[in-house]
């Protein structure tokens, strides 16, 4: 298999000269929380493959809705007015989440994709669209974060505030502009308050606003809580005050809920645990827990009113995908939120995630090469420093975290070190429970005291 492996896939994210060499990590099979790789050995996944498998892996009742799905309508589209009822219900349970869990009710309607990825190319031309239909077509620009990540099609990687996704393919282009990452701890200043960061960057974000042009910034992208960037979680009253020069020019906000959506941090959506008012969602990942890619864009009444009223006039919204609202992935999306709902796998993140985040401070807060340990719910993130009573942290090419990683996985526990700041990540299945946390700081701790001699 590691031969075929090697001549003949193509690895997304991966180094080829590493990959000759190192070879493939072969996954053979999983059940719960609990991974089994080719060889054989179990691991703890704490990483929730990507961020994804949030129900956990191998329920039977998601291959039973697919298998009746598959065997109902194994395919049908969108397109034309064209529809089916899985996709029917799952926009509206989308949007019954939403309002009642977020209390998002001014959104209206669902637009469905299969990737993170396509739903904030979907995102980025609605911006545009929405700027033409309404005459205001130099209204396009859109501000995003360095340290923002939104997925990797040409539009989204433009959004993605994260340099080693630009470097060798020309990107970002020109209709982008990334704004400063909000992290206290790595790019607050020796002394700085919460508060007066939280200015700064209340700051920054206006300046640039000036900068370019109330009239060309067209929408405001943001992650509640940035996760590839490193479970960064903004600063007390951050997205208010956002949210407060977004309406004053009249520029969008689009919330990227591929991470926080359906119960990570403990709460159903980032939009609710920060009181957002997004103009549009991009959901993904938690919709299905992997079983299946889809993706939404959820549009607020606002957006919605433009292109409904533009509609006689413009015709059809040319813009769609052959799989959008497949009605397999719209049938193992309600099965699977049917699990999050009832075994309370929301209060479960919500209650499981803060006993691993102080079992984690408890064991490893003092090590001296570990800056700070945050997060939400089940979002947790460690980060790496060369010397933590200065803050400073190791040289990227030191490949610190990832080191530590590695070492995880030779212990049996499945982390990702994340591609912007030295951090690793936990984002397990939402199933999770205390002992198995308990488990996972174990071997995290010997994962660690492993690394120790190495980090340098
Ligand atoms: N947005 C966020 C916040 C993500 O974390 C990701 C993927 O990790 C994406 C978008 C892109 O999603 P996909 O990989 O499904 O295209």
């Amino acid at each position: 298999m590691e031969e075929m492996d090697r001549n003949s896939l193509f690895h997304p994210l991966t180094s080829i000269a590493a990959h000759q060499q190192g070879g493939p990590k072969i996954m053979a099979g999983a059940k719960g929380v609990r991974l089994r790789d080719h060889a054989g050995r179990e691991m703890l996944d704490c990483s929730g493959g990507l961020w994804c498998v949030n129900i956990g892996y191998g329920r039977p009742e998601i291959a039973e809705a697919a298998s009746k799905a598959i065997l109902d309508l194994n395919y049908w589209h969108l397109f034309g007015s064209s529809s089916h009822e899985a996709s029917i219900r799952l926009a509206d349970r989308v949007l019954n989440l939403m309002h009642e869990h977020a209390d998002a009710r001014h959104l209206r309607r669902v637009f469905f994709g299969t990737s993170g990825s396509d739903a904030n190319d979907t995102n980025y031309k609605l911006v545009r669209y929405y700027a033409n239909l309404r005459g205001t077509p130099e209204k396009r620009k859109i501000i995003s974060r360095k340290g923002g990540y939104h997925g990797l099609t040409a539009a989204a990687a433009t959004l993605t505030g994260i340099e080693s996704y630009h470097t060798a393919w020309s990107l970002p282009s020109t209709d982008v502009v990334h704004a400063e990452c909000p992290h206290l701890y790595r790019f607050g200043l020796d002394g700085e308050s919460e508060a007066a960061y939280c200015d700064r960057l209340i700051a920054d974000l206006e300046a640039i606003i000036e900068r370019e042009g109330p009239d060309t910034v067209g929408a405001f992208i943001a992650e509640p809580i940035m996760g590839t960037g490193g479970v960064l979680i903004p600063p007390a009253g951050y997205f208010e005050r956002v949210q407060a020069v977004l309406d004053k020019h009249d520029i969008l906000m689009i919330a990227d809920e591929v991470i926080t959506g359906f119960g990570r941090t403990g709460q159903w959506f980032g939009t609710g645990l920060f009181g957002l008012k997004p103009d549009m969602v991009t959901l993904a990942k938690g919709i299905t827990s992997a079983y299946f890619p889809v993706s939404a864009s959820v549009i607020s009444e606002r957006v919605w009113k433009v292109l409904e009223a533009a509609s006689p006039e413009h015709g059809p919204v040319m813009h769609g995908f052959t799989y959008s609202g497949h009605p397999v992935g719209a049938a193992i999306a309600m099965a699977n939120l049917d699990i999050i709902e009832n075994e309370g796998m929301v209060g479960n993140a919500a209650e499981v995630g803060p006993y691993l985040l102080e079992g984690l401070k408890a064991r490893l807060g003092d090590h001296p090469h570990v800056g700070e340990i945050r997060g939400r719910g089940l979002m947790i993130g460690v980060e790496f420093m060369a010397d933590r009573a200065k803050r400073k942290p190791f040289a990227a090419a030191q490949n610190a975290h990832r080191l530590v990683a590695a070492h995880a996985v030779e212990h049996g526990l499945m982390v990702r070190a994340l591609p912007y700041l030295e951090v690793i990540s936990f984002s397990p299945p939402l199933c999770i429970t205390k002992a198995d946390c308990d488990e996972a700081v174990d071997r995290f701790a010997r994962a660690l005291e492993t690394s120790t001699p190495e980090l340098r």
